[in-house]
């Protein structure tokens, strides 16, 4: 299945949904960071978190999650924004991409041993305005049951999120996510038939593995409700990274920093932490650079 986010509600219970495929973007993400299994599940759970936070974005609008925890991941970030009316561009990474520890009681990727305890900030950036940030301390540090407590406790409505990646040592085999809100006024038999529902489910990555696409994935969770179609839209690993942003972040180095690096070698390399592009500074370029630093 191409990678691909749906949104849908049932107008007559009150209920939104949005579901995500992103086998091919946790893939690539993978490949570029070299991620091990489980550094793989975790940026993976995120950065598919984010793209379906990323499902009512408009225009220039831009979603970024970030958790800074204790754990041996040492944190971990992704952003969603819109390319263009028909894709949603992503990106996402770890501190630390090679982080393997046991699997846990149920044989899964212990992604909350490798996170510990922290606090999940949720930032909205609009295109004009002050952005929105929202923070919520992890609480099962699974990332799906944390990104709902955001959106229950710091956007008001009560949401249910389930996000799954199936890795193994070769590869993604199936990646992809379900939300699940109630909004103002919703039916409360519906809300009470949803949860029933939903703790049937089988796993995400077991119906996208089985072929089930976005558009499948919500007519799982509905049953019989009746549903309104709203947005299909492609999802892509991007970057928003440019040589002039690395230029910025080197003069905040500050002259002396940018000075020792000059004298140090003739080229210095500096990497995108994102998606990995390399960018190539002369020292004659660092020097200049030193000469801006305001
Ligand atoms: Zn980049």
């Amino acid at each position: 299945m191409p990678d691909r986010l749906s949104t849908a509600s049932a107008p007559a219970a009150g209920i939104a949904f949005a579901a995500i495929v992103t086998t091919d973007l946790v893939g690539e993400m993978r490949d570029r960071h070299d991620l091990s299994p489980l550094a793989t599940a975790a940026v993976g759970r995120l950065t598919s978190g984010a793209v379906l936070l990323a499902a009512g974005l408009k225009g220039r609008e831009r979603i970024s999650l970030q958790i800074a925890s204790d754990g041996p991941i040492g944190g971990l970030a992704a952003d969603a924004w819109l390319l263009n009316e028909h894709t949603i561009g992503v990106r996402g990474y770890t501190r630390n991409p090679r982080v393997d520890l046991p699997l846990n009681e149920c044989g899964k990727f212990d992604v909350a041993a490798a996170l510990g305890s922290g606090s999940l900030h949720v930032m909205k950036t609009h295109d004009v305005g002050r952005p929105y940030t929202g923070v919520v301390p992890l609480h099962t540090a699974e990332i799906a049951e944390d990104i709902a407590t955001y959106l229950t406790r710091s956007e008001q409505i009560p949401s249910a999120v389930a996000l799954g990646v199936l890795a193994g040592p070769s590869g993604v085999v199936a990646a992809g996510g379900l939300v699940v809100q109630a909004l103002p006024g919703a039916d409360e038999s519906a809300v009470a038939e949803l949860e029933r529902r939903a703790r049937a489910l089988p796993p995400v990555t077991q119906l996208v593995s089985g072929g089930a696409d976005a558009d499948a994935l919500i007519r799982e969770i509905a049953g019989d409700l009746a549903l309104r179609e709203h947005r299909s839209l492609g999802v892509a690993f991007a970057c928003l990274c440019s040589r002039e942003k690395v230029e910025s972040a080197l003069i905040g180095l500050g002259t002396e920093d940018l000075q020792r690096m000059a004298s140090e070698r003739e080229r210095t390399k500096a990497s995108c932490e994102y998606c990995g592009h390399q960018y190539d500074f002369s020292s004659e370029e660092l020097l200049d650079l030193s000469s801006r630093v305001g």
